[in-house]
């Protein structure tokens, strides 16, 4: 069970990071993680009155802010017509309405989780991400860092035409992913990122140009052949290394036809 002994609702960022600093402090996202954990806090931190729950279009980008919920991005018109439906399919999956509308973008990036549908696609579209101390960067440099003390405040998801399709693999609905498997193309440069390997989603691009000349049902082959042979698989309770192995060739040929058909 998780045991709180204080409650702030921060008044600013600033607050908020300085009380993050102490050990025994935690941030709060939608708590739906942090509740399941076995922990005595000393002081929760509530980001809920610092307006990060709004989605903010640029003429370049979209700004999540930490607080917005995984309902928010399924739902958002501009999220779904950027990602061709992309984003809704990637959380529909994530046990149900009531639990998106309470799981934040914040804590589903910032806790990195290796089951994460919604890091692999973020991955997939090449996001950022800005911290409150550590400023703005990759979230590929994010996700591959250890944790630290600091205050994620938003992901930042670049315009612009591009194709993108999300795949993920489960043993029954609503379950963990076995696989996790995001594609996005852009002026025929092509990336994937695969997750729940399991382990951090990571992306991987198409570096001998398997598909610089268009999307065939040979390319698909070959880029989803290699895909899979680089990515490291491992084993667990719902499925094999070598079965993850077979299913990463099946979801990344899959998606790429699938953006061809479109
Ligand atoms: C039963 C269950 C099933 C799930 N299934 C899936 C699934 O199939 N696919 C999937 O992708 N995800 C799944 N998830 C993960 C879920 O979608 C959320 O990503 C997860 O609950 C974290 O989001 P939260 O808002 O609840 O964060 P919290 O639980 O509140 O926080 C998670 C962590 O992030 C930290 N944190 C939160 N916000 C910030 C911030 N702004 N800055 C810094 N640190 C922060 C917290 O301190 C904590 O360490 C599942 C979770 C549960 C509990």
């Amino acid at each position: 069970m998780l045991t709180i002994q204080n409650y702030v609702r921060a008044g600013s960022l600033e607050e908020a990071y300085a009380l993050c600093q102490k050990k025994n402090n935690v941030v709060l996202g939608g708590m739906l993680w942090l509740k399941m954990q076995r922990n005595r806090v000393d002081t929760a931190i509530d980001l809920s009155g610092l307006g990060l729950d709004q989605i903010e279009e640029t003429d370049s980008e979209y700004r999540l802010g930490a607080m917005v919920t995984l309902r928010q991005l399924e739902l958002h018109p501009g999220l779904d017509r950027l990602t061709q439906g992309a984003m809704a399919e990637s959380v529909r999956h994530i046990v149900g309405v009531q639990f998106r509308n309470l799981a934040t973008v914040g804590g589903s990036v910032f806790g990195r989780f290796g089951f994460s549908d919604v890091l692999t696609l973020l991955l997939a579209l090449e996001a950022r991400v800005v911290l409150y101390r550590g400023g703005e960067q990759s979230l590929a440099d994010f996700a591959a860092a250890p944790r630290q003390r600091d205050i994620l405040t938003h992901v930042i998801i670049p315009k612009g035409e591009r194709r993108v399709v999300y795949l993920s693999q489960r043993n029954t609905a609503t379950d963990f992913p076995v696989l996790t498997c995001a594609l996005s193309r852009r002026e025929g440069r092509t990336l994937c990122a695969v997750g729940a390997r399991p382990g951090r989603a990571e992306p991987f691009e198409d570096g001998q140009g398997l598909l610089a000349g268009g999307i065939t049902p040979e390319g698909a082959q070959a880029f989803a052949r290699e895909a899979a042979g680089r990515f490291r698989f491992g084993s667990n309770l719902r499925g094999s290394a070598q079965y993850r192995q077979e299913i990463c060739q099946v979801l990344v040929r899959r998606g790429l036809l699938a953006m061809e058909g479109e």
